[in-house]
């Protein structure tokens, strides 16, 4: 949507985290005009800021702090954060009413704060459908990347969203495919998942076709992205070069975890972005305790707190660890999948923090970092004169406390305006 050129409007926030600083700073102003930043520099200055002949607006925030809009990662727009399995979605719904949750969940994404998203596995052709819908302004919604169904084996993770292919020549033919359908980027199921046809302790890919996929999604400018829930997958994605490994979490065929101190020293030797997905987990775990609390668990319940808190403490021990090792950590919720609902992708910030992430490079993960893991970092991610103007003010300091994250005062995508949560709920 081109925004009015007629208009500077100058934001005068408390504090400034401009994604490239190691500390908010003070006393700073941002302009933004049309869709972009214009100007990024000190309060004392805003005043004197030649407008060219727009109309100057001033917007002041001075308990506020002003940031680039949030990124998450890993999504899925088609799936309803209910619970329901994605073998449930399959059975129940058809393509239109993904579609039309597609669209309610990206509504309910950019009233929250985050400004881009991944669409990381969607049935046929819904999530190109929601990328159309988007840019002809039919829906509101983030910036949305899309991959299309994911590439996976016969039965393999997410087979039923329609990416099925085996062997060197079809995987390549399947990439081809999806580009020509509108994929900004690809993505893998390099393991099973929960799908249970599929077995999330073994590479479900051989690194021949994983090397083929890769190739052909870089030769077409696209970086890839791979779900790996096992040792095995994550070392035949690294083998294959892929830019980003989705959970990551370092379990062997028999299904016990272990860590792995070889495979923790290739990821961070390797250029290789890592989401650990320790939200979705936490959202979990934080349901059931509410249930527990309101009602008492079944046993079944019971048994599955358990068994989601210790694969908790074993995936904050895990990416503890690789922070440590000095891998590159992204922010990506999955949201959409289990019981973690569209619109709060903080707690995925959160998450990263009590890895062992400081606020300040949660926040990094989670604006600048994905946006450098898919090749889009020169347009947005930070706040800088010249990128898009995809900005939130939120209330107080989250670099104190990221809780702050979730309350948000005011929602820019590409300099227009939108409604944050707060005021949806205002004026229902
Ligand atoms: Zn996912």
């Amino acid at each position: 949507m081109p925004q009015d050129n007629n208009i500077l409007r100058v934001i005068l926030p408390g504090k400034l985290i401009d994604g490239i600083g190691t500390q908010p700073q003070e006393g700073k102003a941002v302009a933004i005009q049309g869709n972009s930043i214009k100007w990024v520099g000190s309060a004392a200055d805003a005043d004197n800021l030649d407008s060219n002949g727009a109309t100057k607006e001033i917007m002041e925030f001075p308990g506020g702090t002003l940031l680039a809009g949030l990124f998450d990662i890993h999504t899925h727009t088609n799936m309803p954060g209910d619970g329901r399995t994605g073998e449930q979605i399959n059975l129940d719904d058809n393509d239109e009413i993904r579609l039309l949750r597609s669209a309610r969940n990206a509504a309910t994404a950019i009233a929250s704060g985050v400004t881009t998203m991944c669409d990381c596995g969607s049935w046929n052709r819904t999530g190109f459908a929601l990328k159309e819908g988007l840019s002809a302004g039919l829906v509101e919604g983030p910036r949305v990347l899309v991959s299309g169904p994911p590439l996976t084996v016969t039965g393999g993770h997410l087979y039923y969203m329609g990416g099925e292919a085996d062997g060197v020549a079809e995987v390549r033919k399947m990439v081809r495919n999806l580009v020509k359908q509108g994929a900004d980027f690809i993505k893998i199921a390099a393991s099973g998942g929960s799908t249970s046809t599929s077995d999330p302790y073994r590479a479900a890919y051989s690194v021949d076709e994983l090397k083929a996929i890769v190739y052909e999604s870089h030769n077409r400018g696209r970086p890839v992205l791979a779900h790996c829930r096992c040792t095995d997958a994550i070392n035949a994605a690294l083998d294959a070069d892929v830019d980003a490994i989705l959970h990551c979490s370092f379990y062997d065929n028999d299904g016990q975890y272990r860590y792995d101190q070889e495979t923790a020293e290739r990821l961070a030797a390797s250029e290789v972005y890592l989401n650990p997905t320790m939200g979705l987990g936490q959202a979990n775990r934080d349901r059931l305790i509410r249930i527990k609390n309101e009602r008492g668990l079944t046993e079944d319940e019971n048994q599955r707190l358990e068994r989601s808190r210790v694969s908790g403490e074993n995936s904050r021990a895990q990416f503890r660890a690789l922070i440590e090792a000095g891998v590159k950590l992204v922010g990506g919720s999955d949201c959409g999948w289990s019981y973690y609902p569209f619109g709060d992708f903080q707690g995925e910030v959160m998450s990263l923090h009590r890895a062992g992430l400081s606020r300040i490079d949660a926040i990094h993960a989670s604006t600048r970092s994905p946006a450098l893991a898919l090749g889009i970092a020169d347009s947005i991610g930070t706040v800088e004169a010249g990128k898009q103007a995809d900005l939130l003010v939120v209330n107080g300091d989250p670099a104190q406390d990221l809780e702050n994250l979730r309350n948000v005062d005011v929602v820019f995508k590409g300099g227009a305006r939108l409604a944050t949560t707060n005021e949806r709920t205002v004026s229902d």
